[in-house]
């Protein structure tokens, strides 16, 4: 079986799944009561699936979907401050054909990357419980398996320890800070950055120089040994 029809059919999975009762219910009453600014727009209002290259040697693992970004728009990353900060750096690095990313139609392309999350649900506060995170683990530990990134790119802490925890990694000598690297005993790298929400990008934690160092930084990845 190819990738793309095994990301098809893993997709397929995801958008069905309803393992955790507070998240269905979140996401589907955000998706009724609708954000005012959207109340004409039909919310997405299940879990998102990965999105970009089935091909793809990097893997960037987000944390979850908005309520009103991609909770509403079906794609990773996409409707939201977030997307507004990491489609344009990814564009810029030459892993998007477009730095625009407004809706499911809107012909954005990934090449050499795929992104996925944590957690597949949006959860109120953009905080998933431990225990949701280990429910929809299996879905990023299938992408793992069937894309065999050279480079994992987590956005965030969380996404960081979900990947060690896959991992089985538990030496206190791997923390999370932006720009840390570190490489898996098969090789595949793990190399971290700051989430691009609001909260770091408004702030300044995150800056475009900051963030674009990390896609460069990916890049030179795929080269190395
Ligand atoms: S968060 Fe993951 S495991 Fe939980 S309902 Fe959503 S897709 Fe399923």
């Amino acid at each position: 079986m190819t990738n793309k029809t095994e990301i098809e059919q893993l997709t397929n999975e995801i958008i069905q799944c309803r393992k955790c009762a507070r998240l269905v219910i979140w996401r589907e009453e955000v998706a009724r009561v609708k954000r005012r600014a959207y109340r004409d727009q039909e919310y997405w209002g299940k879990p998102v699936p990965g999105f970009g290259d089935p091909e793809a040697r990097i893997l960037v693992v987000g944390l979850a979907p908005g309520a009103h970004g991609s909770n509403r728009t079906g794609r990773n990353f996409t409707g939201d401050a977030s997307g507004g900060f990491l489609y344009p750096a990814l564009h810029r690095a030459g892993f998007a054909n477009q730095p625009l990313a407004i809706s499911r139609d809107d012909g954005l392309m990934l090449k050499d990357l795929y992104l996925a999350a944590a957690a597949r649900c949006a959860p109120p506060e953009n905080k998933p419980t431990l225990e949701e995170m280990n429910n929809c683990q299996p879905y990023l530990e299938r992408e793992l398996e069937i894309l065999k990134p050279k480079v994992i790119v987590c956005l965030g802490r969380i996404a960081f320890e979900r990947v060690l925890r896959i991992h089985s990694i538990r030496n206190p000598a791997w923390k999370f800070g932006h720009g840390a690297l570190y490489q898996f005993d098969d090789g595949t790298w793990l190399l971290c950055s700051y989430h691009p929400s609001q909260q770091n990008t408004l702030t300044g934690r995150l800056t475009v120089k900051m963030f674009d160092e990390i896609w460069i930084k990916a890049k030179s990845l795929l080269e190395s040994e």
